[in-house]
């Protein structure tokens, strides 16, 4: 059943924004602009709910109100190609029910959902599998709540340092000239002593979070890719020399910057597409070295499970992802789940040659990890 109009284009148009209407047009050409916003009758309790609501409507979205951000049904598409690409264009503003944070390792202690999901259609994206049948876009009204709660892991692990990751089910830049919710969460961060925040993205929008109090207790990571990952695999996200131009202005804006590697591929060529990368992050970093604190690098080899390639190959039927069983070395993972990643030797020498390359090219660098 298809009960919504199509809008005649997809592409993003300009968005109002509480925090600057002057945003440099290459970063405002990725603004997200749903087809169709689902809201909880609830979220309008918030004013960041009438404020998400409110902009839709004047924008000239459609709009329906639906009893959970759980069940959203109705989407139309008739191919699991096309109900992906409808449920990436639609907005769910919703309530944040349950306020525990599941914890986060390698990146953080907790995870810190703001959101969830993202515009992009990255085929190898973790998000196939959490997600399942929910890949459309939600985010939660209620960010004061959270921060409260926040607080309150924060202080029962004081003294220690109790860090955050917002992007462990999304990418929440992807929506932030929408909700602000970002900026707002920041500058919580920024007034803790003992709490930390991270966030990775793809997305460039970063000019309204360069006013934020950050005091320096965010992290700011960006995702990066080989030139041929990012043209074969990454849909619908900025290129990165565009994450690059906007990495350098959040490092000039004096937060903590670090980039993920993710996924390293192999192909025919990889290593010098790699370097070639870390080439051009070092003639743009240049001009902010030394970067203080130092830069940060987490290196993740592409792995897939037997249930998200079933999933990528339904959505992406044509992929060209690699994903042939044979060639990788399966590891066994929590309730007798696994995954399959590159053989013992092709990871030592992947991570060996991108760790070396990183240090010449950053000494003062910190590799955080390799997995
Ligand atoms: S940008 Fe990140 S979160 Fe979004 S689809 Fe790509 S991998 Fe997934």
């Amino acid at each position: 059943m298809n009960q919504w109009k199509e809008r005649p284009q997809e592409q993003p148009k300009e968005l109002p924004n509480e925090q600057s209407n002057k945003q440099p047009q290459e970063q405002q050409k990725w603004h997200y602009v749903p087809q169709r916003v689902f809201f909880e009758g609830e979220a309008l309790a918030y004013p960041l709910g009438q404020k998400i609501v409110a902009l839709c409507r004047e924008l000239g979205l459609p709009t329906r109100q639906i009893p959970s951000h759980n069940r959203v049904t109705g989407l139309p598409g008739d191919t699991p190609n096309q109900k992906y690409a409808e449920a990436k264009k639609t907005l769910v503003v919703g309530v944040k029910r349950d306020l525990r944070f599941p914890t986060c390792r390698p990146s953080a202690d907790y995870q810190f959902p703001l959101m969830t999901s993202c515009p992009g259609h990255c085929e190898y994206c973790y998000l196939q599998t959490t997600l399942g049948q929910r890949p459309y876009l939600r985010v939660y009204v209620n960010v004061e709540e959270m921060l409260d709660q926040a607080a309150k892991y924060i202080e029962k692990n004081t003294p220690k340092t109790t860090t955050f990751e917002v992007a462990s089910s999304g990418d929440p830049l992807s929506v932030e000239h929408l909700t602000g919710s970002l900026f707002k969460t920041i500058e919580f961060f920024g007034a803790q002593e003992h709490g930390r925040l991270r966030f990775v993205t793809k997305f460039t929008g970063v000019g309204p979070l360069l006013k934020a109090r950050h005091n320096g207790h965010t992290r700011f990571r960006f995702s990066l890719n080989s030139a041929r990952v990012v043209r074969d695999f990454e849909h619908r996200t900025p290129p990165v020399a565009e994450r690059i131009a906007a990495a350098t202005q959040v490092a000039r804006a004096g937060y903590p910057l670090g980039f993920i590697i993710a996924p390293i591929m192999v192909y025919p060529g990889w290593e010098e597409d790699y370097l070639q990368l870390f080439d051009h992050l070092k003639r743009e970093l240049a001009s902010i070295q030394p970067l203080s604190p130092p830069v940060t690098f987490e290196l993740i080899q592409h792995r897939f499970t037997a249930r998200a390639k079933k999933v990528i190959l339904e959505r992406f039927p044509e992929s060209r992802l690699d994903m042939d069983e044979e060639e990788r070395k399966f590891k066994y993972g929590k309730y007798g789940m696994g995954k399959y990643v590159y053989p013992d030797e092709t990871a030592k020498s992947m991570k060996n040659l991108l760790r070396t390359a990183l240090l010449e090219r950053f000494p003062d660098a910190e590799i955080e990890y390799f997995t």
